[in-house]
């Protein structure tokens, strides 16, 4: 069969690489024109790593990556230990794949890397999708019309395909935004931060994670905002950041002053649909379940649903594809629909006021990390939950 895939981000590259691996053609359709991701760091869970295992990639990206071996949490002001929870050879062995660091950008080239180059289209904006009962066909820019036995709009948190087929609803601001930096790692070698921090606070919260095998800090600072615009290149005030952050542990704000170039980004989110698929044609990745990135899970939500999809679209005919969409569907879109929920809770649960409900979450996530050892999201991570989703 024929696919057409919009937009070569994480998800629509996955995307592509499942569904070659079903054995279909695939075009993929990029509006910008050249393959691109921002400096700027991302976590992967087991949940997806696991799939990049089956994509033959997780060998190229795990050489590129930090392999953390814990996650630590830690209170805003002093610095002192809430928690650790289990990341390393513990989780690799418990849920079948491992926990990584990576610099966006080295995901994304393994990704890309692994498409053939006759199956891309840059410089291909989609500007309209339509079908019939027998095919799918997508409108481009330049008033091409390219035909399929589906299309997968991978077209992002602002995706228009979502408006085409569901009507409008636009981005929901998540009244928080981020400071974002890299880090080279001389500039803060002597703080001896360890692989993946994150340091609660009122109303704010900091991560920091080292990418490309150690060389870069990667650093994300979480704060309440009135406003802010939804850009990867927005840049923040000189020195604004250290302002938000006043009074932080030490270590926060070194970290926060020696970070050269600061970009500030509004956090958005997509409110969750009921379905995310018409006929032939589905949405995938942000476009469908766009979350707050609070449990580091946007990007392997949507490596998931690449996953699924190449699993309900194996041996489908043309005639069977509505079919085929439908169990896609219906095998992610609870999982993704709850991970949203689950982010959205932790945003509220980090950014308690000092007090006794901080106290009582501080005792609670100590609780849970001694008698589970591993963070209360890998219980989504589970081979059970993961057989349902990605069957090997
Ligand atoms: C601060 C922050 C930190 C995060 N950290 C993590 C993390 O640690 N782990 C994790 O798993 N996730 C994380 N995420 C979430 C993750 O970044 C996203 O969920 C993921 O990148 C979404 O991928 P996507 O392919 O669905 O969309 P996108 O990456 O937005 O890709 C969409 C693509 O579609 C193209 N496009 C759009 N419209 C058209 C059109 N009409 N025609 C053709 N092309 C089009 C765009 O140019 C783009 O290339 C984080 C998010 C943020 C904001």
């Amino acid at each position: 069969m024929r696919a057409i895939v919009v937009g070569a981000g994480i998800g629509g590259l996955a995307a592509t690489l499942s569904l070659r691996r079903a054995g279909h053609e695939v075009t993929l359709a990029e509006q910008t024109s050249q393959f691109t991701e921002i400096g700027a760091g991302i976590q992967l869970a087991p949940n997806a790593t696991r799939v990049l295992r089956r994509l033959d990639l997780l060998d190229t990206v795990a050489a590129q990556a930090v392999h953390p071996s814990h996650l630590t949490f830690r209170t805003w002001s002093d610095g002192a230990e809430i928690c650790r929870y289990l990341l390393g050879r513990e989780a690799e062995e418990e849920f079948g794949a491992p926990y990584l660091l990576l610099h966006r950008a080295d995901l994304h080239q393994a990704l890309a890397a692994a498409v053939p180059p006759r199956s891309v289209r840059l410089n291909t904006a989609v500007v309209g999708i339509d079908q019939d009962d027998e095919s799918a066909c997508v409108t481009t820019a330049s008033g091409e019309r390219l035909r399929a036995d589906l299309v997968v709009a991978a077209d992002g948190i602002r995706s228009a395909a979502r408006q085409w087929l569901f009507g409008a609803d636009e981005a929901v601001f998540s009244k928080t935004a981020a400071y974002r930096a890299l880090l080279p790692a001389g500039e803060v070698a002597d703080l001896g931060l360890p692989e993946l921090g994150v340091w609660l606070g009122p109303g704010r919260h900091f991560v920091h994670y080292w990418v490309r095998r150690g060389e870069l800090l990667n650093v994300v600072a979480v704060f309440t905002a009135e406003a802010a615009q939804e850009s990867w290149t927005a840049r923040a005030e000189p020195g604004e950041q250290l302002r938000e952050f006043d009074g932080w542990d030490s270590r926060v704000l070194r970290v926060l002053e020696r970070a050269g170039q600061v970009f500030r980004y509004g956090i958005y989110t997509r409110a969750p649909l009921a379905r995310w698929n018409v006929g032939r044609v589905t949405l995938l990745g942000d476009s469908a379940h766009a979350m707050v990135p609070f449990q580091a899970q946007g990007a392997a939500q949507a490596i998931l649903d690449a996953a699924v999809l190449g699993d309900a679209l194996t041996g489908a005919t043309p005639a069977e594809v509505p079919d085929a969409l439908d169990r896609y569907v219906r095998r992610r879109l609870s999982a993704a629909t709850s991970m949203q929920a689950r982010a959205a809770r932790a945003g509220d649960e980090f950014h308690l006021p000092d007090g006794p409900e901080a106290q009582a979450r501080n005792a609670r996530m100590a609780g849970y990390a001694t008698a589970n050892g591993f963070l209360p999201q890998a219980t989504a991570w589970r081979a059970d939950v993961l057989d349902e989703q990605t069957p090997s």
